[in-house]
């Protein structure tokens, strides 16, 4: 049983070890047609548990033989938060992981109980996935178990975030036809500006699925970024399917462009041709354009 696999490296959290506290198989409250996992019925609490014993024993041999890890991971094969000894474990993984850091992955659906969130409290950067903010979409595409509800997870979110001081990330993946529509993305964005993250990455399938959905472009990414508000720290995490070439920017055009959304560097790099980068650098020495750094990742925007 592999509780603990890595050392995974992440640009954006840097060299990780992940804990997986599903290992024997897929436990979950939703069954979304994206996840790179089998189908599996959904359940409401988990049905096989590991021992919290038998986590930190094996994360404590892993941080031996892995110097240097900057992140401890906490995820599942499924959803992490249904593990019963969530709170237990976080205190135990406090206790011996000295200056290294830790991050939950969790489909927010638990996010209203107060117990889950007084365990998440204990973390150093919590990133939730939202893919939905109505219930039709909710069961089109995660599948949600009975009784979860999108009202109760924004309002858990909501309420967490009034607590949690450290960073809070949202990850949304979109899926085509399914949440890409402008109708979901305006539900999406109404509740983004009220929940204000650190950071919104976008997605898309970057692994087979579990059923026979489709990704979206790069191109649909951006474009779906730009349906968000500017204010919203909006980050395309999905690379994998480009179809455009690098085109030609005018200083106004860059200054236009950066205006009403803020790049990252691996935006830079797919939409602007060389010249037009050697544009950009020249406006940054002209302090027309500034970097923004939220939670390790750089954005450029105009000053
Ligand atoms: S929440 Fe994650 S593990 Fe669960 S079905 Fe969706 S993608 Fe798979």
């Amino acid at each position: 049983m592999n509780i603990i696999f890595g050392p995974i490296h992440s640009r954006r959290f840097g060299t990780s070890l992940g804990i997986d506290l599903s290992p024997s198989k897929k436990q979950c409250n939703f069954d979304c047609l994206y996840c790179e996992l089998d189908p599996a019925k959904t359940m409401g609490s988990y049905e096989d548990v590991i021992s919290v014993d038998e986590i930190i024993a094996a994360l404590q041999k892993a941080l031996k033989e892995h110097q240097n890890i900057d992140v401890i991971t906490i995820t599942a094969n499924g959803e992490p938060t249904l593990y019963p000894y969530l709170s237990e474990l976080i205190d135990r993984i406090n206790k011996i992981k000295g200056s290294t850091e830790t991050l939950i992955l969790s489909n927010g659906s638990t996010i209203a109980d107060k117990a889950v969130q007084d365990a998440l409290l204990k973390l150093d950067s919590v990133k939730l996935s939202l893919d939905c903010a109505t219930d039709a979409c909710f069961k089109k595409l995660d599948r949600v178990h009975e009784g979860i509800t999108a009202q109760e997870i924004k309002e858990g979110m909501l309420a967490f975030k009034k607590r949690y001081s450290k960073p809070f990330i949202i990850e949304t993946l979109f899926v085509k036809t399914l949440n890409d529509q402008e109708e979901h993305i305006a539900a999406l964005n109404e509740f983004f500006l009220t929940l204000k993250p650190i950071r919104i990455d976008i997605g898309t399938i970057d692994r087979p699925p579990a059923y026979a959905v489709k990704p979206l472009s790069y191109e649909e990414l951006h474009h779906i970024a730009h349906l968000f508000d500017p204010s919203l720290p909006v980050y395309i995490a999905s690379r994998k399917k480009v179809e455009s070439k690098p085109s030609s920017y005018r200083d106004e055009e860059i200054l236009q462009t950066l205006s009403k959304r803020p790049l990252s560097p691996e935006d830079i790099v797919i939409l602007f041709d060389d010249e037009s980068q050697k544009r950009l650098e020249k406006l940054i020495k002209e302090d027309k354009i500034k970097s923004i750094e939220t939670n390790g990742v750089k954005f450029y925007k105009k000053a």
